[in-house]
Parts: structure tokens; sequence; C-alpha cells
């Protein structure tokens, strides 16, 4: 199972909230929406903009569509945000700043417990419009169990906000505080839709900010339910808006948004250097990147191999490849490289079968859309045109949709692209080593740092690989898609800046101030 590690401690609230629920205004049907969990039903799917807690059409009125990948048919037209609609988002937020971080902590955790709950119950929703927008499949879905965990872990984080208090100075109590933003922002990619949003609005909200969120264009569906789950859950007015839109305009607008004080972004790395400039250009808001990453795999001689083999396997495999911290380059002794190639191209046979993702059992669906088909196949011909060793895959599979075969790549030259660039495909590459300074001056030598890898039995060695590895988390005789609630996570050097998850991420959405009390 991909998600060991899982932990969060649940804390039930000492105080009820205001009770007012807003009532959802219905929204218009654009596309009926069979639910394939055994019983066929049929909803309309929301496509309009979620402002001040009403769905909304945009101010255009324009509209831009959204395509299955795996039949390559629209699946949907959906409201398209502008800069007008920005704007109505953020005053909203504006005005439910005050009441909102007023509350008592508590108070806001219990609207997100009550939002987690309806999430928790949209699991089947969310999971089959994810599938028909990014392909996910969903049946399992993998990742709805963790949106409610995660959104319960940030409600038990309400009283843990706190600042310090010291006495060192002759005559002053002094403290600082910690205190929201005020008005903020977030931007998700596509590739786990749901569980970016779950994450960045329970942090935000918690710590008594208000939230303007902009979903991926490319899977923008399951952020509505996620908008519904909110009214449900009782939001007040304004706290959370959603908005459907693409980077240009309603991305970019948020990031140079004079009253957004902060501004949390998932995605690439050469969009999160965009969002930095953009703020560098007019506020000076502060920004968290959790972007790419390119992340390497040790496997020395002592390692258990066939634990290797698997971790590998699964890392590449998940979500068709599409892991922001899966290992996409294996380092193995040359002692094991041999039979750990055959073993991995074992797996990937047999873990890596595509299929239809809206049927139950499929573990691996397409990619995402026709652009990173196409990409993901321009660095397929760069293998084939460099003479590369291809031991599996390698090329698209049949039509219609976006899939692409499994694919393990051998003895890739280290200064290749191939070896540089994030696929965000389940290519996999696997290099040899023999001596552990070389290895971890290739481990290391890229610009991403979001996570690596190291398994080996000798413990001295692992602490001491796992110190070298530069990256934001290192896996020992584990790899992605391991996560803890608890512990820090985040990107080193092109990878990012600023932590999700544990104690660390509420401090990424508040303020410091310090006050001086003379006496
Ligand atoms: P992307 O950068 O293309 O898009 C991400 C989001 O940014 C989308 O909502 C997009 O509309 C928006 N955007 C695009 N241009 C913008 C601009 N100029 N201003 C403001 N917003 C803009 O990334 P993607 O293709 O959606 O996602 C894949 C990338 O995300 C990969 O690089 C992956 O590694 C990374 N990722 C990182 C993490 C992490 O936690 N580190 C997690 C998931 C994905």
């Amino acid at each position: 199972m991909p998600y060991k590690n899982i932990n969060f401690t649940g804390l039930k609230p000492d105080s009820e909230p205001n009770k007012t629920i807003q009532h959802p205004v219905m929204a218009p049907s654009t596309v009926s929406s069979p639910i394939p969990n055994g019983t066929e039903t049929s909803k309309t799917i929301e496509t309009r903009l979620f402002i001040n807690n009403e769905f909304v059409e945009s101010v255009s009125g324009r509209q831009f569509k959204v395509t299955d990948p795996a039949t390559e048919k629209v699946s949907a037209s959906v409201y398209e945000a502008d800069v007008e609609d920005v704007e109505l988002a953020v005053q909203a937020a504006k005005a439910a700043f005050p009441a909102w971080s007023e509350r008592n902590a508590v108070e806001r955790a219990h609207f997100l417990h009550k939002w987690a709950d309806a999430l928790e119950k949209a699991a089947d929703e969310i999971a089959y419009l994810d599938s028909i927008t990014m392909g996910k499949p969903a049946f399992p879905d993998r990742l709805a169990p963790m949106v409610p965990i995660i959104i319960r872990f940030f409600a038990s984080k309400a009283l843990d906000i706190t600042g310090e208090s010291s006495l060192n100075s002759a005559g002053f109590l002094n403290v600082s505080l910690r205190q929201p933003y005020g008005v903020c922002a977030a931007i998700t990619p596509w590739n786990a839709p749901i569980m970016m949003l779950a994450y960045k609005v329970s942090a935000a909200l918690i710590t008594g900010n208000t939230l303007v969120l902009k979903s991926s264009e490319k899977s923008p569906l399951s952020s509505l339910i996620a908008a519904r789950c909110a009214l449900e859950a009782g939001f007040p007015p304004g706290v959370l808006n959603i908005l459907n839109g693409y980077g240009r305009p309603c991305g970019e607008a948020l990031a140079r948004h004079m009253e957004i004080r902060k501004i949390s972004f998932t995605g690439s790395t050469a969009t999160g250097k965009a969002i930095q400039r953009a703020a560098a250009e007019t506020n000076l808001k502060s920004v968290s990147l959790e972007l790419g990453g390119k992340s390497p795999l040790i496997v020395f001689e002592d390692a258990n191999m066939e634990k290797a083999v698997t971790a590998a396997t699964i890392s590449i495999l998940m979500n068709s490849g599409q892991v922001c911290n899966a290992t996409t380059r294996i380092y193995v002794h040359e002692k094991l490289a041999n039979d750990f190639i055959e073993g991995v191209k074992g797996a990937m046979s047999a873990m890596g079968a595509s299929g239809n993702p809206l049927h139950e059992g499929t573990m691996r669906g397409p990619q995402a859309d026709r652009a990173q088909f196409e990409r993901i196949l321009s660095y397929l011909d760069l293998a084939k045109q460099s003479g590369v060793s291809i031991a599996l895959g390698g090329n698209r599979e049949s039509s219609p949709g976006y899939f692409v075969q499994a694919t393990l790549l051998t003895d890739v030259p280290e200064d290749s692209r191939l070896v540089k660039e994030e696929i965000f495909a389940p290519v996999l590459i696997v290099n040899r080593f023999t001596d552990e300074e070389d290895v971890l001056q290739r481990a290391n030598d890229t610009e991403y740092g979001l996570w690596a890898s190291v398994f080996t039995n000798d413990i001295s060695r692992a602490i001491r690989v796992a110190r070298r590895l530069e990256a934001g988390s290192v896996g020992v005789n584990c790899t992605s898609p391991v996560l803890a609630m608890d512990m820090p996570f985040g990107g080193w050097k092109s990878s990012g800046q600023g932590r999700e998850f544990s104690r660390y991420a509420t401090d990424y959405w508040t303020e410091l101030k310090t006050v001086y009390f003379a006496y």
C-alpha cells in the first residue's frame, strides 16, 4: 500500500460555532454525471465560479472545455474566471476576513471538521470528476481517503498557533504574536487536485485567513465539489472562494493583486518563478512554492533488493508517474544492477498495465492531457534518437486516450535531458554506480531537491547518505509516496520554499508581530 505512516490527532471542538448554513444556488446542468459505484445515479456537474458562497457565471460569460484523457472527448464546459472575477472574489474574502479572524480557533476548526465530513461523503463524486478530467483511477481512488485526514489534521492545530513570551529585557514583558495575513491566494496543479486544495484551504483558514483559490484548468470540477461541501459545512460567505481559470489571466491576477498578502502555489518550477517575479514586481507578497522534482533513489549492494524493486516500481507508476516526488532516477550498485533491472522490468510489466480509469481496479490511467502526452512522447523520441537502452516500453499505447507505456531506460548519460528534466510520466531511469562518493555527487547534481531515497542495510551508511542528500525529504529503505502528516513536506533548491503539513505549515500562513510591554 502506498500510503503508510499516516498519523494525525483529532480534536473535538469545545464550543459550537454559529450555525448559519448557506444554501447552495443550484447549478445549470451542463453534463450528466453517472457515478459508477454500483448504484448508477445521475448528478449535475457544477461548472461555475464559487464567490461569496454563491455559484456564479464568470463576468465575461466565457467558458473553456475540459477533455477526458481516456476518451479524448469533452467532459465539460467550464466558466472561466478573468481579472474582474478575481476582483469580486478578493473583495468577498476581504469583507469576510474581520469576522473570520476574530473567531475562536476551535470554532474555525469546527467548520473544517464539518467540511471534512461533507468531503468524505462526496468521495465517489470527486473520484469520478478527477477521472474524467485528468484520468486518475477512480476505484480505488488512492488519494480520496487522505482528504478528510488532512483537513482534520489542520483542524487539530487550532490551539497550536501561538507565539513566544520573554522576560529577558529588564522592565519589559515581550511577546510575539502569530496573526493571519488577511486575504490570501492559493493556486493548485492538476495531478492531485482535491488533496492539494484540502491542505492549502485547511492551513489558510485555521490560521484565520480568508482565501481565493484557483484550481487547475485541467481538473477544475472536483474543486467545485469542495465548494459545495463548504456550503454544506456552513462556511460564512467569502471565507473560501474558488475560481476556475487559466494561469493567465486568472492566476497571474492573483499573483499581482495588491490586496493579497500571501500566495501559496503548487506546480511547475517555471510557473513558481513567474509567481515569485509577479510578487516581487507588485506588493512583495509572501510566496510559498511546492515545485517539481527529479528525485534520486540509491540502492547499495547490501540492500533488500526485492523491497527496493517494489518501492521503485510503485513510486514511478502511481498516478501514471505524475507525482512531484516520484523517484525517477535510480542509482543501483553495479553488483546488483542486472538483477535489479530485470526485477523492475518484471514488476513494471506486472503492475503497469493501464486501463480505463473509471473501471474498478484500474491501477494506471492515461496521462492528464494532450499537452502532457505530447511532451512525454518527445522525451521518448529523444531516448530513441540518443541510442539510450530501452529495457521496457518507450511508446504510446493504442488510441483513443493519452496512454503511454510504462517505460524503463537504463545507462542514460548523466548530462542527458532525460536525467536532468522532470518528465512527469511512468518513465524510469536506472543507472549504475560503484562508489558512494560518486553516487552522492550524481544524485545531488540537479537543480531539484524535493525528495531522495536510499536503500541499504548499513545503518551508518544510511545516516551518512541521508545527511548528504540535498532534498527536503529523504526515504531510508522506503520511497515516495510515503508521507506523514506531522512531518514537514517541501523542497530544497529549485523544488520550492516553505513547507506543507506539520506544525511548520501553519507558520507559513501567519505573520509574526512582536509587542513590547513596559512595566
Ligand atoms: P503548472 O505550473 O503548469 O500549473 C500549476 C498551476 O499554475 C495551474 O493552476 C496553472 O493554471 C497555474 N499557472 C500557470 N501559469 C501561471 C502564471 N503565470 N501565474 C499564475 N498561475 C499560473 O503545473 P502543472 O502542470 O499543473 O503541475 C505539474 C507540476 O506541479 C510538476 O512540475 C509537479 O512536479 C509539480 N507539483 C509539485 C508538487 C509539490 O508538492 N512539490 C505537488 C504536485 C505537483
